[in-house]
């Protein structure tokens, strides 16, 4: 598949057209960032294992019937995508209390949500740093359709349901994790962007020790070493 004009360049990914008006190449950078781009870093080879985690992810959802954009992987650091219209709503699940519902509600971290998990909407807005909203907003403001809010939460519920397990088997607790749809063909809904710890919070099963990007935003330590042990667990056999 040749690989034509970059088609828009984010803060850890860039998307190129092909040939194919249906397809780009999605390509997975070492850049890293966190406090909406306020902290700006690299994590050596983070772009390749997010690359290899992510396809292997994917490819574990559409087993188990989530409908993705994924096609497949290309190399160490490119896949090969369906072409979305990206949702600008971000859909956040959450199984244990963390991150911005700490702050957000006095919550303290660590809190299981035993019964159900978690489901948020962020506007995926980087001027306005990804603002909280609710359906009525995404509904008024016409992000999308009401027919696809339902999609957007029983996909997210779903695919929570399954990463859960998968990371579970991995003696990984997925603690929470932010995901992106779009609009194919300019109809059906799929999950798009990527699955790693860049946007995913993984505890040790047993120590509940930090593994995903929360090591960098706090300067925690063994940034590379935490993923590429992330990685170890995801894409060994
Ligand atoms: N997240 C993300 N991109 C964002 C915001 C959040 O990938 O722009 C992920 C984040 O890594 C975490 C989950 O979504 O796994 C929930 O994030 P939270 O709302 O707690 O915000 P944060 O503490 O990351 O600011």
């Amino acid at each position: 598949m040749e690989k034509l004009e970059k088609l828009y360049e984010g803060k850890a990914k860039i998307l190129y057209k092909t040939s194919d008006p249906d397809l780009l190449i999605q390509y997975f950078k070492d850049d890293a960032s966190a406090f909406d781009g306020k902290k700006k870093g690299t994590i050596v080879d983070k772009g390749v294992m997010n690359n290899h985690m992510s396809s292997r992810i994917f490819e574990y959802l559409e087993e188990n019937g989530v409908k993705t954009h994924f096609v497949k992987n290309l190399n160490d650091r490119e896949m090969l995508v369906k072409n979305l219209d990206i949702i600008p709503v971000e859909v956040v699940l959450r199984n244990v209390a963390a991150g911005s519902l700490c702050k957000r509600l006095g919550i303290e971290e660590g809190r299981v949500f035993e019964e159900q998990p978690i489901l948020e909407f962020f506007y995926k807005s980087d001027p306005l740093g990804d603002p909280m909203i609710n359906e009525c907003h995404v509904d008024i403001f016409g992000w999308a359709t009401k027919e696809e809010v339902e999609i957007l939460k029983s996909e997210g519920l779903k695919i929570n349901k399954l990463m859960v397990e998968f990371f579970k088997e991995r003696k990984i607790r997925l603690v929470d994790f932010k995901v992106e749809f779009g609009r194919h063909k300019g109809q059906e809904v799929l999950l798009g962007d990527e699955i790693s710890p860049d946007g995913c919070r993984l505890w040790d099963w047993e120590t509940n020790e930090k593994m995903d990007k929360d090591r960098f935003r706090f300067n925690l330590g063994s940034v590379e070493e935490k993923y590429q042990e992330v990685y170890d667990l995801i894409c060994t056999p």
